[in-house]
């Protein structure tokens, strides 16, 4: 089979791999026939994500058809139509049961993690051996570990397009509301328009957020979001951002959503051999955050960092008596039902941000064309 494999910084290549097998009785194979790159497929291009082994299959958003199931697989049966939760939990242990499944404790036994962390959060597809270590999406076929409780049945009456994002950037866009209190009312500002930013925008909107301000410098992403009825800031304009903010909000917002990403942010992840002693320099989005809140406000980190930032504007959190809150990967399972019932209905369409469609073979050019945001490109459904 076709799968896009990891091989260095801003090298990646769909190649010929074996098909992958049931190992596990609770395992299901699924034949994949939707896939996609996320913003989070950027931080592995361009290695800034620990433990990348050369030959590791990335991906993490897929749906498909199950092709095979083991023996304990019960309310799963050969044929279905199905979307995978990016991270993989088992659905038994404590975090599981308390519906914390993104910290699912059985499935990511990564040592590094531990030593970095405390403790290690779920195994996630296709984000390296600090991640668990599994084969990803992006790819013909796909083990899924606890099947049962990893993937989705879609009824008939849902096209693919819009089912495929259930995988991350619904459940993802959503959690970052839910983290941040979004409610009626409130204002909220989203920091990096990517699908993430955008979708929680939309989530805001419809949770009736009084006023949505959206932050970025790409003309679509800003214009997308004009659409959606957000007032727009485009930083790169901007001398001050945040008194831009304050002169829409003159109290500060009430809810900051940090949406866009680390490698955006200056703070750098060095490679896994420098790992003790990491040096990372200032994040300007995280103190941007800080300063822009409302007293006692909010702020939601959906977008993913790693490891160590300095110059941590640690006073305004203090003084302002702000909620700064880590997202950590969305508990998709926790979610979803409530969110394919929302599509259903037609309340929310994630389709407003797929702009392009590709093939498998052409992965590896469009992990280029996404990396310098070419032509618009937002996010892609990728037929396999
Ligand atoms: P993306 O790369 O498409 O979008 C990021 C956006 O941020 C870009 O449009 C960029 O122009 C903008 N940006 C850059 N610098 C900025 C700045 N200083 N201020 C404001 N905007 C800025 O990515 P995406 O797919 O939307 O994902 C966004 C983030 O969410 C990524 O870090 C990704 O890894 C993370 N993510 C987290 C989860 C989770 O469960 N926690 C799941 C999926 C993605
Ligand atoms: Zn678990």
């Amino acid at each position: 089979m076709l799968a896009l494999r990891w091989y260095g910084d801003k090298d990646v290549r769909v190649e010929e791999v074996p098909v992958p097998t049931i190992t596990e009785p609770a395992d299901v194979v699924v034949k994949v026939t939707g896939t996609t790159v996320c913003g989070s497929d950027l931080h592995l291009y361009h290695k800034e994500i620990l433990q990348l082994q050369k030959g590791e299959i990335l991906g993490h958003e897929f749906m498909g058809i199950v092709d095979e199931v083991g023996s304990e697989v019960i309310s799963i049966k050969k044929g279905d139509r199905v979307v995978a939760s990016f991270q993989i939990a088992c659905g038994k242990c404590q975090f599981c049961k308390e519906g914390l499944t993104s910290m699912c404790d059985r499935t990511n036994s990564s040592a590094l993690q531990e030593k970095l962390y405390g403790k290690p959060f779920a195994g996630l597809f296709g984000y390296s051996h600090f991640a668990g270590g599994f084969a990803g999406g992006q790819s013909e076929f796909v083990r899924v570990p606890f099947g049962c409780f990893n993937l989705l049945k879609i009824p008939d009456h849902v096209p693919n397009e819009k089912a495929l994002y259930l995988s991350d950037i619904v459940p993802t866009s959503y959690h970052a509301t839910v983290c941040a209190d979004v409610k009626k009312g409130k204002s909220v500002a989203v920091w990096g328009l990517g699908p993430v930013g955008l979708l929680a925008c939309k989530w805001s909107k419809l949770e009736g957020a009084r006023r949505v301000i959206a932050i970025d410098q790409i003309p679509e992403r800003l214009a997308l979001a004009q659409d959606m009825g957000c007032d727009t800031i485009d930083f790169s304009k901007q001398k001050d951002l945040v008194s831009e903010v304050y002169r829409l909000e003159p109290q500060g917002v009430d809810c900051c959503i940090d949406a866009a990403a680390f490698r955006y942010t200056k703070t750098l992840l060095q490679s896994a051999e420098r790992l003790v002693g990491l040096e990372t320099d200032s994040s300007e989005i995280p103190n941007e955050t800080l300063r822009a809140v409302r007293k006692f406000g909010t702020i939601a980190i959906v977008a993913d960092y790693a490891a160590m930032t300095n110059q941590f504007l640690i006073g305004a959190l203090m003084e302002k008596g702000v909620t700064y809150r880590g997202c950590g990967q969305a508990p998709v399972q926790e979610y979803w039902h409530q969110l394919l019932e929302k599509i259903e209905s037609g309340e929310f369409d994630p389709t407003v941000v797929l702009t392009h469609r590709f093939s498998i073979e052409e992965l590896s050019d469009l992990y280029e064309a996404f990396d310098k945001k070419k032509f618009g490109l937002m996010k892609t459904y990728v037929q396999t």
